[in-house]
Parts: C-alpha cells; structure tokens; sequence
C-alpha cells in the first residue's frame, strides 16, 4: 500500500513493528522479505515515485579536497533509490576479503563469507541474475563467447567474471509487488530524528518531515536504516538532540572509514599479439547462457594472500587502433603508452606474425580502511533543518602502489603467455589520484565490527549499544574488496530480514 505522507492529516499517530528507513535496494529488499511475515512494517521514503528536484536537494552536500561526486548528484531520492541509475555490474566479494590480513591495518569483517553464501544465492534472483556458480565459471564462459584467455584461471592473475543484472531498478521491478502488499510505504515523508526512551538505547519514535504539514511521528518495535552509506551516517550523527555526538557514536566511529573503488581508466593499456577473430581476449560484454557476463583479471586469492597485496579487478576495453608491423610506423596517438613509434614497431615487429591491436585497461581498486576518510555534518541545513553532510574521501600512495604492482604481475603473466604486451606509462603514478575516477560505491561509514571501539554495528547490523536500532546497506563495509557493492547489499539485507523476524518471534 502506497501512502502519500504529505496528505496526512497534521497529528495523524503512525505505527509499525519494523520501520524500513529508504526504498532503495536495500530497504525494498527487505522490505520484500518481510511482507508476509505477519509484522506490520512500514517502509518510509524520502522522495516520490519519480525523481523531483525538491527530493533530490535534499542529498546534498559538500566535499574535501580530493575529486569526488557531490553527494547529490549520484545518490537517487526516490523509490528504488540509486537503483534508478546504477550499472548492474555484479560479483559477490571473495572470501579474502572478509578476512584480517596482518599487512592491511583494521581489516577484516566480523563475518565469514560462507556466512553470507546462503543470501547470496537468494539475492541472486532479487537482482535477476542466474546461477552464483557461474561466476567460478571464465573458461565456460569465454568458450560459448568463442574467445581464449590470456591467462588460466589458477594462475597468479587470473581471469573472473562479472555477471550484470539487466539492470534491475528496484523502484519499477517491485512497485506493483509493494503496492499491492500490505506494507505500508509512506512516500515523500523523510527521516530527520530519532528519539530515543529514558534507557538512551531504545528509539521510541522517529520524526517524519514532509511538505505541506508538520512533521508526523511514528513508533516502532525495531528500526532499520536503510539510506544509502552517506545518509545512513548523517542519521546517526543527526540523532544527537538526547545523545551527545549522536547514536551509536560513543567511541566517534560514526561516519569514518568512508571509501568508494577508485577506477583508474587507462593508466595501462596493452597490445595484443593475436587479434584472431574476436581477438585472443573477450574484451566488452560477452552473452553467454542467456545472460550477459564481462571478463576480467584480479590476483588470485592466493596470490593476494602470499604476496600481501590488496585486490583489484582490471578489464581490457575494446580494441584502439590495428597496426601491421610490416606496413609501417605506429605513429597513431594511441601509441603514447608504448613509448616512441619505433619502440612500438619493434616490440610488435620482434613478437607478432601478424596485425596487433591496442587495448586500454581500466581498474577498480581495493584502499585500505583509513578512518580519517569520514562523512561529518556541517553547520548548513536543508529545509527540513537537516544538516547536511561532508564528504573527505581520502586515498593513499599506497593505494596505486598495489595496483602498479598487481600490473607488473599480469605484465609478466601475458608476456609468459606470448600473447600481448602490457605497458605502464612513466607517468602513471603521477595522475593519481587527482585523475580517478570511482565506481559510485559509497562505503564504510557504520562499519560492522565486534569491538565497539572500533566500528558501528555489530555482525547483524545493529547499532552497538542500541536496543532496536539496525543499518542495512554498504556503511556496514569494513574492508571493501574490489567487488561491486550491490550484490552484497542484497544479500546482508536477505540476512537481516530473517535476523528480525527470529528477534521478534523471540
Ligand atoms: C552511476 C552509478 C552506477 C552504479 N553502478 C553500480 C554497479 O554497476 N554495480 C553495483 O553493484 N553498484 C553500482 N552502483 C551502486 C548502487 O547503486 C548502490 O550500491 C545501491 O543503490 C545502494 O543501495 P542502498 O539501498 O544502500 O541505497 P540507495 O539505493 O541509494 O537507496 C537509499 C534510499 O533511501 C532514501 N533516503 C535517503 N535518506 C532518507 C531519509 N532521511 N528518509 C527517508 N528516505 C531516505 C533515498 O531516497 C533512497 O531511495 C552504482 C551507483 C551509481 C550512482
């Protein structure tokens, strides 16, 4: 049942044994998972149906020093959230990643993967995907695309595999399943408080704004915030009008260790050797099975574990220019990152019989946690008396140098090969990191930890040191691997579904 909060008579007393804070695709998730369950549950939504401006504004925000997306300008207010854009780009995590690794200070989650793997097959159909044991599967794959891989799955560098969702917008996907459900979605009606009862761990109310009227108030048995990594913060630290420095932010946790993936495009490209039909590479998307795949290279669990490296996934792009060794000088502008033409001609004369062709690399980088990378309030309102949020996304030095060496190890692997060259350009590391890019994936923020000095949430999502209070979403990120977050966020939504329905059946 869809509700309009800005239609509510003035005073009207709302109530829900599980209140859902943003329908984007974490809060439609569970939201959907707890539809018939025989709770009353009450998802509430800052925007509308469809986009507005007056929505929107309500995202904004400044920034710190290093290049970034205004916060506005990327995060979606209205049903289906972020979902309304997002690119679909999907791979679970790796077990590594939940694991503390004794040369990445502050790492590791509280979970296991095989943990979360239960969720991860069921969140699988949320996103439209098909089956999670493909995602093992490069050399099936790239055999029903027609393509070789350079390199063997086993290998130092090996070949992964991206499945994309068609991409599922939440917000149109499950409207009408929502709509005709008996949750109650209160449109146009934004979270601005959280009050809290006499034991300061129990919230009792949460103050709704909206347009046109006073804000509402509504109770509920158990909370879950569910805004996206950058409001799910600003809420908590927002929440200090009874609690000094805000909920869950006794140990000042609250907003650090934001990061997102940096995605360094072209900062290597290569030349392959073979360019046979198709190209010795699947480069671009691949149908295969029905389903649309990308490959693309990352340093085996393995490989990360002995060598102490952070992760990265690296795609080769469609093809640059062709260039016959035996035609003349490569003099086109492409071949900046093989140095002078003539170093061109003679590593494409000395190692192909036949045409090569350049392919660009692009990267999505894992960081380190660093808890000086934070989301703090500023002294400037919305016009819901909201403060509006900072965002300093900080990176390291060290941050590129795993990636340049995760490069030089593929270099070797493809030169191993015979199939191409890799080149990294002198000035690489001298674009970095004014020129990044990022793959829009706010994380960290509400970190999820069994040491309450040392994150937000526990290894459910609830708040330490609150009763009734739990965030869903890619705050909980403790180290981020190099994953897409989404399929992630899915699954841990799935989990704490069945988290709360086992808490209130208690
Ligand atoms: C351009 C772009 C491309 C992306 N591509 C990919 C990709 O290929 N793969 C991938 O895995 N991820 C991708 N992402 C990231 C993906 O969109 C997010 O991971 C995902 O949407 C986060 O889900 P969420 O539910 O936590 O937050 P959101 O989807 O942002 O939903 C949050 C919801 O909360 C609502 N809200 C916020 N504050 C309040 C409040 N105070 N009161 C009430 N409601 C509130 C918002 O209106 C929104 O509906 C991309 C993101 C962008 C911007």
């Amino acid at each position: 049942m869809f509700i309009d909060g800005r239609a509510l008579p003035a005073g009207t007393a709302l109530e829900a044994d599980i209140a859902i804070v943003g329908a984007g695709a974490a809060g439609i998730t569970l939201a959907r998972a707890l539809k018939d369950s025989g709770l009353s549950v009450a998802l509430i939504e800052s925007g509308g149906l469809e986009w507005s401006e007056e929505a929107q504004d309500l995202a904004a925000g400044e920034l710190g020093p290093q290049t970034y997306a205004t916060p506005d300008t990327v995060r979606l207010r209205y049903f289906g959230g972020t979902t309304g854009h997002w690119g679909g780009w999907c791979r679970e995590l790796d077990a590594i990643d939940f694991e503390p690794r004794d040369f990445v200070p502050l790492s590791g989650w509280p979970l296991k993967k095989a943990e979360i793997d239960p969720w991860y097959a069921k969140a699988q159909s949320v996103l439209q995907l098909g089956s999670p044991q493909r995602y093992a599967d490069s050399e099936g794959i790239a055999k029903a695309a027609g393509a070789a891989l350079p390199v063997a799955r086993g290998g130092d560098i090996e070949p992964i595999l991206f499945e994309f969702s068609p991409p599922t917008r939440m917000g149109e996907v499950y409207r009408a399943e929502l709509e005709q459900s008996a949750v109650k979605t209160y449109l146009n009606t934004t979270l601005v408080d959280l009050r809290v009862g006499d034991d300061t761990r129990t919230v009792t109310t949460l103050t709704l704004a909206r347009d046109g009227g006073p804000a509402l108030a509504m109770t509920a048995r158990h909370v879950v915030l569910a805004t996206g990594a950058l409001s799910n913060a600003q809420m908590l630290l927002a929440a200090d009008s009874q609690v000094q420095g805000g909920l869950g932010n006794g140990a000042d946790q609250v907003g650090r260790y934001f990061t997102d993936h940096p995605i360094l495009i072209g900062y290597a490209a290569i030349l392959a050797l073979d360019p046979s039909a198709g190209g010795p590479f699947a480069f671009g998307d691949i149908a295969a099975d029905k389903r649309r795949w990308r490959l693309a290279f990352q340093p085996s669990e393995a490989y990360r574990a002995a060598q102490k490296r952070l992760s990265c996934l690296i795609t080769i792009e469609p093809p640059g220019p062709r260039f016959d060794p035996a035609a003349g000088a490569f003099d086109r502008s492409d071949a900046k990152w093989f140095g002078a033409p003539e170093t061109v001609n003679a590593l494409a004369a000395a190692n192909a019989t036949g045409p090569v062709r350049l392919h660009v690399l692009n990267a999505g980088i894992e960081t380190r946690p660093n808890p000086d990378s934070r989301v703090t309030l500023t002294g400037k309102r919305d016009r819901f008396g909201m403060r509006r949020l900072k965002v300093d996304w900080r990176l390291s030095d060290a941050d590129l140098e795993h990636y340049l060496l995760n490069l030089g190890d593929f270099a070797k692997a493809l030169a191993h090969s015979g199939t191409a060259l890799l080149r990294i350009p002198p000035d690489a590391a001298a674009r970095w990191p004014e020129e990044t890019s990022w793959g829009h994936h706010n994380l960290g923020t509400t970190r999820m930890g069994d040491d309450p000095r040392t994150s937000v949430c526990d290894r459910d999502g609830r708040v330490h040191g609150m009763a009734n209070l739990w965030v869903a979403g890619s705050s909980l990120w403790t180290t981020p691997g190099a994953a897409n977050p989404t399929l992630t966020i899915v699954a841990l939504a799935l989990r704490l579904a069945d988290r709360l329905k086992a808490e209130m059946a208690a």
